[in-house]
């Protein structure tokens, strides 16, 4: 009863999918993540590393929590940057997404509160030591494909997660079986082999890492296979067939504006620091900072590896 209210009100509130699980410990998913840790396929992301108690267990991240609630937000965007020019990753089109879903999952907390039950808790988008697509697979919401990301059943994966940590009971969904089968089209798809095994991503050679998180120079092996990529990469998701279910989105604050959209290849190239302030104002493009894109965009022109002023 609580549980459906829960997610009617999310979906009113314009998340794609909702689901719930029972806030316990990840069991032998904990095994996979610090194996992942232990063959440093984290690169210097070593705030992976903190916490590994309370990741495990979202008891002791916030005491009481009894249930979990998963959502997912659908950013496909509704227009795309022209093929032949500079590329960046769909989730960055729009505003930040850290800020549109913690207003979302705020007013999903607040609703709870008044129109479901009294309760106590925490949101989270990608902000603390919270296994997401874990939580989101328990949650029913999909399953975690070899690409490493959340797959919602003829929906893809172009979606931003986000949890509710509540400390009262719930009806809890249960999770999805796995349904890549015998397809391989993501780790296919790879320009770089990053995806060196199913369920098993080498950011030391992701495009997606080396372009945002990374703050050195783009090895000169990985910066041949940038193609027209300034910003992340899809690819791995873009070839996966369940992304043939994508639709845009219709949320005002994850559409691109028009100057981004209108930018060519030389804008990029000629990008000034107060345009690219201007530009990426609010959005989460800013992590990389004006040098991090320059190096992009030089090692995009060129092909080849870009350091960092020191
Ligand atoms: S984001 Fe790009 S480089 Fe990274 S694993 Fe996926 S396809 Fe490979
Ligand atoms: S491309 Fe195929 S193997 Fe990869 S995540 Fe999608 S369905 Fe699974």
């Amino acid at each position: 009863m609580y549980s459906n209210k829960i997610k009617a009100g999310a979906l009113s509130l314009g998340f794609s999918v909702c689901g719930i699980a029972p806030a316990d410990n990840v069991g032998r998913y904990a095994d996979y993540f610090k194996n992942g840790l232990a063959t440093g396929n984290h690169a210097d992301m070593t705030y992976l590393e903190c916490h590994f108690d309370k990741r495990c267990d979202p008891r002791l991240l916030v005491e009481g929590t009894r249930s979990i609630i998963s959502v997912a937000l659908n950013y496909y965007p509704q227009h795309r940057l022209g093929k032949d020019q500079y590329q960046f990753a769909l989730y960055a089109y729009g505003k930040d997404y850290h800020q549109v879903m913690h207003r979302k999952l705020n007013s999903l907390f607040a609703y709870i509160n008044k129109e479901v039950h009294p309760v106590n808790g925490r949101v989270f988008c990608d902000t603390a030591p919270v296994l997401e697509r874990y939580w989101a697979w328990r949650a029913g919401l999909g399953w975690i494909g070899k690409n490493t990301q959340l797959i919602i059943p003829r929906a893809g994966s172009f979606f931003f997660l986000g949890e509710l940590f509540l400390d009262i009971e719930l009806e809890y969904n249960i999770p999805l079986r796995n349904h890549c089968g015998n397809c391989t089209q993501c780790l296919d798809s790879c320009p770089t082999e990053a995806l060196e095994q199913p369920y098993k991503l080498n950011a030391r050679k992701c495009l997606s890492y080396l372009t945002i998180e990374n703050r050195g120079g783009i090895p000169v092996a990985q910066a041949q296979r940038l193609g027209n990529k300034i910003y992340g990469c899809d690819e791995c998701q873009k070839a996966c067939p369940w992304n043939r279910f994508a639709i845009p989105c219709n949320i005002p604050d994850l559409q691109p504006c028009p100057t981004f959209l209108q930018m060519k290849k030389d804008d990029w190239e000629a990008l000034t620091e107060e345009q690219y302030k201007t530009l990426f104002k609010e959005s989460a493009v800013k992590r990389v900072k004006y040098e991090g894109l320059k190096r992009n965009i030089k090692a995009a022109e060129k092909q080849s590896t870009i350091e960092l002023p020191v």
